[in-house]
């Protein structure tokens, strides 16, 4: 981070920051500094750097405040918490149900949700990973529904049928149920 708020506001190539990095941790620490790529992808992970295209990134100081006014304080949680009265909005079950409960934002945070009450609510630990991960199941889901179509249209029973039992497992877990599938 000291290399990029040296040089904010520009596209810096990969082979630069490494360089810096790599000189600058011998001759401080008298080591060598073990995997840098690594961390400086991390820090685009966290949000602190912007990465404009493989291997090139830029900090802008403006982005990183912005980025940690989209976090709930402390505070924020609490009353979140409180007002779904310490449950989980899914599924409804709490704390002396044995599951962690966690503080989302309705609208992701990628996606501009802000860190307000309102766009917060309570989910368990198991839903909060769901609601993450849905993308993907939608994505999945879809993929089986053009597949099964698509072999009943050419009577391929069998493709048709290995895409019907596979859907049949998403509707019983009621998972992408707004997806509609037309048996
Ligand atoms: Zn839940």
């Amino acid at each position: 981070m000291e290399f990029f708020k040296k040089n904010p506001n520009r596209d810096i190539t990969h082979p630069e920051i490494v360089d810096w990095v790599t000189a600058e941790f011998l001759k401080r620490n008298g080591e060598v500094f073990r995997d840098p790529d690594r961390q400086i992808r991390q820090l685009a992970q966290k949000g602190h750097l912007i990465k404009k295209a493989k291997g090139v990134y830029h900090y802008d100081p403006d982005f990183v405040s912005v980025r940690e006014l989209e976090d709930f304080t402390n505070a924020q949680k609490a009353e979140i918490l409180k007002r779904d009265n310490y449950r989980c909005v899914v599924c409804g079950r709490g704390i002396a149900d044995g599951v962690e409960l966690q503080v989302d934002h309705i609208k992701p945070k990628d996606l501009g949700g802000e860190a307000t009450i309102e766009n917060g609510q309570t989910l368990c630990a198991q839903h909060n990973f769901r609601k993450k991960n849905y993308k993907q199941t939608e994505t999945g889901k879809k993929m089986f529904i053009r597949l099964y179509e698509l072999s009943k249209a050419i009577g391929d029973t069998e493709t048709q049928k290995f895409c019907a039992d596979i859907l049949e497992v998403f509707e019983s877990n009621n998972v992408n149920g707004h997806i509609e599938w037309k048996k």
